[in-house]
């Protein structure tokens, strides 16, 4: 069974979540504040670059954030 990381929206905690391939959200409520409002995060696997703070790696690839989605996909 996987291992899903979820963000609560409401006070921000990040908690993780084992549940079935492809199972809702909808259930999962935040083990800090009890909110439901949380948010399936991307595999803790595909997500290193969150919180580092360390620039020359934007998320879509480019090297400088002026090229970044301004141009060529639009
Ligand atoms: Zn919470």
């Amino acid at each position: 069974m996987p291992l899903y990381e979820y963000a609560c929206a409401g006070c921000g905690h990040r908690f993780e979540v084992l549940q079935k391939m492809g199972a809702p959200s909808q259930g999962v409520s935040c083990p800090k504040c009890d909110g439901d409002r949380v948010v399936k995060q991307l595999s803790t696997f595909a997500s290193t670059g969150t919180g580092t703070g360390s620039s020359g790696s934007l998320p879509c690839g480019a090297t400088s954030a002026a090229s970044c989605g301004s141009a060529g996909f639009s």
